[in-house]
């Protein structure tokens, strides 16, 4: 009865790791996912995560029962924290729900099934470009996907002009989807002058803020001045939703811990709506997993194992920043034709390199070297020792 199924293409992010899997080369280098690599190129489990989990593990009344459908109250309250600022207005006046999700995917994907159901304006405008996952999510979730102008391939920054026609010719109460920091993959970000415009604007339009935060404290080591975006958004008392992911700040990526917030207007309307999400959860998966938040929560209610975390990713955060800086000197060393200024201006995880599809498949094929086809590549997956081969290959790509 499936004998008519045809094959789905591999996802375009997902179906790099699998082509570099495949190939036997010993200099092959996997630039393509979102994850962190130390320098010598091995996934890192932080320190605070491997303690967190030994008190965990050691904790004989911790059980293995259910958590609510909401997932675990105290990470719920320590994610509304980091995210907010511990002395947030919206928090002291309880006009926040939050809810623990299945990372920030499955955040973004409940956000977006509460709002097909329950906000009168379906349709959400995601930046041009955007991570690949994003349209998928939302249009699944039932709203209607539209775009708006992000980045400007000249400048290889923000295009603003475009940013602010966009979002000003949207119907009102129109969604619009924001990277809190560190646009994936453009690592190229409003400055914060620039994202006082872009809230007054939203504000005076009634545009409802779906902020992403799946980078908070990897773009500038601080995750206060990170989530500065979203607090200058909650600071006018208006409404939001923000979707947080634990995978990269806190290197929890298969564990699947996220939060879904939502900032209501007051007290009584935030506790209806969460009586909703549970509505939309409940069907989906029931309940979330307990072991990742559980550490989540142990890191950032303990002073100590929070400060030792801080410490940890503002060392991810400056290892990346140095990995852009060598990069630069390496092209620029061997007189690579062209700017490559925004290799050490963009900010975050990746940089969006300029290089074209066919470049890509040049270096993949020559010099093993795997990326996604728009020439995102993870500066989180190179090192010291890297570096030259990557510039050689980005040098013939250029040169050939
Ligand atoms: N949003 C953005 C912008 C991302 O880059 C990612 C991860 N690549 C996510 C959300 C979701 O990641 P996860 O579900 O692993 O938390």
């Amino acid at each position: 009865v499936f004998a008519h199924v045809v094959r789905a293409p591999e996802d375009p992010i997902l179906g790099v790791t699998v082509a570099y899997n495949k190939d036997p080369s010993p200099n092959k280098l996997n630039l393509g996912v979102g994850a962190y690599r130390t320098e010598e190129g091995k996934p890192l489990v932080l320190n605070v995560v491997r303690k967190a989990e030994h008190q965990l593990v050691n904790d004989s009344t911790r059980v293995k029962e259910y958590l609510p459908i909401v997932g675990l109250a105290e990470f719920n309250k320590q994610s509304a924290k980091l995210i907010f600022g511990a002395d947030s207005p919206a928090i002291l006046e309880n006009r926040v729900t939050t809810v623990q999700c299945l990372s920030g995917t499955g955040s973004l994907r409940v956000g977006g099934e509460f709002l097909a159901r329950h906000y009168h304006e379906r349709i959400i405008y995601i930046p041009l470009p955007t991570w690949g996952n994003h349209p998928k999510v939302f249009s699944l979730a039932g709203l209607s996907v539209k775009t708006y102008r992000y980045y400007d391939p000249s400048t290889r920054g923000l295009d603003f002009q475009g940013l602010l026609e966009d979002l000003g010719s949207a119907p009102s109460g129109a969604i619009v989807l924001l990277h809190a920091c560190a646009h994936n993959p453009t690592g190229v970000d409003p400055t914060l002058e620039q994202w006082d415009q872009i809230r007054k604007l939203m504000r005076s339009k009634q545009l409802l803020p779906f902020f992403d935060s799946a980078y908070q404290g990897f773009a500038s080591g601080s995750l206060d001045a990170d989530a500065q975006p979203v607090r200058l958004f909650v600071a006018d008392g208006g409404e939001l939703f923000v979707a947080q992911s634990y995978a990269k700040n806190l290197g929890l990526y298969g564990e699947r811990v996220g939060a879904l917030s939502i900032v209501c207007k007051n007290a009584d309307v935030a506790s209806r709506v969460e009586s909703q999400l549970k509505l939309v959860i409940r069907p989906m998966y029931s309940n979330p997993p307990i072991h990742g938040a559980s550490i989540v929560a142990t890191v950032l209610k303990d002073r100590d194992l929070f400060n030792e975390w801080t410490i940890e990713l503002k060392a991810m955060a400056d290892r990346i920043i140095s990995m852009r800086q060598q990069l630069f000197d390496a092209l620029r060393a061997r007189g690579t034709p062209g700017d490559w200024s925004h290799i050490i201006k963009q900010i975050g995880m990746f940089t969006f390199t300029g290089l074209n599809s066919e470049q890509v498949s040049f270096m993949t094929k020559e010099y093993h070297i795997y990326m996604t086809s728009d020439g995102r590549i993870s500066m989180a997956g190179l090192s010291s020792r890297t570096v030259p081969h990557l510039a050689d290959a980005i040098h013939a790509a250029v040169t050939r």
